[in-house]
């Protein structure tokens, strides 16, 4: 069945200038579930998250979002339902941290401005900023950052938040409250795939846990088997190194 699915990926192909990174990947994703990707630098991660709403246009393939395939003729409404959260956090400087979370449910939703700012204050809250609101992205610390762009992402209630490295542009000591936020959301009931070294996320969140290498999708399961027992020879090497 493929309605149960939030997020269904079919055979997903693409290359760039003749390099093919993505082989034909497929996954899928119930509600409420969370799976972590990993693989080495290259692999295709990226591409497989932009590919999903076509910040990448696959080249083969299809997705389906709740049921409904994601498509170039629809795709604005399929990105509104589709939280993205980048490395880079993305925030827009000159806009203080409350319109950063209220704008795009007002410009792409069309959400009523006062309804905007309760949820956005909401979603603050619920990440830990509420007192941050009048603040602007430059006087936060880069973990803070990336909270206001998970609340944003959150603020569109999307049908499922793609998380690329949220972690990795951050210093070691405020990848913790990233990843804390991020436990919660999925312990919340979520729908997440997140890109991430953090093991000990993995570890404690993911219902599944999927190894990318060279543009295929070599083996996933649930973290725990994976960690002990990876039946594939290159999945359990690269663990060993990052776990
Ligand atoms: P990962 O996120 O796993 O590190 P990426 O999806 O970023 O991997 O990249 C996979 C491969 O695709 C790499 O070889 C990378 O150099 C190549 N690649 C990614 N984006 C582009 C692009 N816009 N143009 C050409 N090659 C790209
Ligand atoms: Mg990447």
């Amino acid at each position: 069945m493929t309605d149960d699915l939030v997020l269904d990926v079919r055979d997903v192909k693409k290359s760039y200038e003749g390099l093919e990174v993505l082989k034909g990947i497929g996954f899928g994703l119930r509600r409420g579930e969370t799976k972590v990707l990993v693989g080495p630098s290259g692999s295709g991660k990226s591409t497989l998250l932009r590919c999903i709403n076509h910040l990448t246009p696959p080249d083969e393939g299809r997705i389906f979002l709740s049921g409904e395939e994601v498509l170039e003729k629809n795709i604005d409404a399929m990105r509104a339902r589709i939280g993205f959260v980048f490395q880079d956090f993305n925030l827009f400087s000159h806009l203080t941290v409350l319109d950063n979370v209220r704008i795009c449910q007002v410009k792409v939703k069309g959400v009523a401005a006062d309804v905007a700012t309760e949820r956005a204050q909401q979603e603050l809250e619920r990440v830990g900023l509420g007192d941050k609101a009048s603040a602007y992205p430059a006087e936060l610390s880069g973990g803070q950052q990336q909270r206001v762009s998970i609340a944003r992402a959150l603020a569109m209630d999307p049908d499922v938040l793609l998380f690329d490295e949220p972690t990795s542009a951050l210093d070691p000591e405020l990848t913790g409250e990233v990843v804390r936020v991020m436990q919660k959301l999925a312990s919340d009931g979520m729908t997440m795939v997140v890109v991430t070294h953090e093991m000990s996320f993995a570890r404690q969140a993911a219902d599944e846990l999927i190894f990318m290498e060279n543009g295929y999708i070599i083996e996933q399961g649930p973290p725990q088997q994976l960690f002990s027992s990876a039946a594939n020879d290159r999945t359990r090497a690269f663990l060993n190194v990052i776990a």
